[in-house]
């Protein structure tokens, strides 16, 4: 059985008491229910220290960190600092950090090696821009992005990575992509992962989809066959939105 999650990334959203207020209403209500899935949340640097105090059900992840321990890295937080303060998960290959700032392989690479040091479980975006979906490659170029930044990693760690299929043309744009187009590519990138590790690890990693889901379509994204799971941007923002799609793990 693969893990069912869903991830909310709040980007930079919410101020302090918003932020508070929305991680705390997730938790209390994870608290009540009995959801088979796992919930984590990807947030601002700033307000993670109290997340991490006050959360028991949502796990609580960043939504970057820098590869070098310490440094002369004016303005970076390291993956090492936000590990020894207890952050859970990171989010790493995100396509607003590739795109916005020209983040490439090897540093999602050195990035991901970081971070499996230290622990933290790992969420690697992947995903095809507007141009790219139109080219006939499409789907190598996705396969492309884990070969060049996650395929490196011995069996045992990949093992404890999370990947998320975000197609860029779909994230923030309200347009998604149909549950048909993302469960192929879900199971192309599972067929990648059984060719670079085996069957059996492929069996087991959980992919989940990212881009414009909302209550009135995650239904039917996240019970395809190869869905595990979904990393929610805008509609993590509102708890009753985000726990209506948690729900379709109920
Ligand atoms: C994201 O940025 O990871 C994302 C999926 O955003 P949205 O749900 O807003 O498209």
């Amino acid at each position: 059985m693969r893990k069912k999650i869903v991830a909310g990334n709040w980007k930079m959203n919410l101020l302090l008491d918003e932020a508070e207020k929305l991680n705390a209403s997730i938790d209390e209500t994870l608290s009540k229910g009995n959801f088979r899935c796992d919930v984590y949340h990807f947030i601002p640097f700033i307000y993670l220290k109290e997340a991490i105090d006050n959360s028991k059900h949502v796990q609580i992840g960043a939504q970057n960190g820098h590869p070098e321990k310490n440094g002369a890295y004016t303005g970076e937080i390291s993956i090492h600092q936000l590990a020894h303060m207890g952050t859970q998960a990171i989010l790493i290959g995100h396509s607003e950090r590739r795109q916005l700032f020209n983040e490439t392989n090897d540093f999602l690479k050195a990035k991901v090696n970081t971070a499996i040091a230290e622990q933290l479980t790992v969420f690697f975006c992947c995903g095809e821009s507007l141009e790219q979906r139109e080219s006939e490659d499409y789907e190598q170029i996705v396969i492309n992005q884990l070969k060049s930044a996650l395929f490196h990693l011995p069996e045992e760690d990949f093992r404890k990575v999370i990947i998320a299929y975000e197609p860029i043309w779909a994230i923030g744009t309200g347009k998604t992509a149909s549950p048909e187009q993302a469960n192929a590519m879900h199971i192309s990138i599972r067929a990648a992962i059984a060719d670079a590790y085996g069957n059996s690890v492929a069996e087991t990693t959980s992919i989940l989809y990212g881009g414009s889901c909302k209550p009135s379509n995650a239904q039917e994204l996240l019970t395809q066959s190869d869905i595990d799971g979904g990393l929610i941007g805008g509609a993590s923002l509102k708890p009753e939105d985000f726990m209506s799609i948690i729900s379709t793990y109920q």
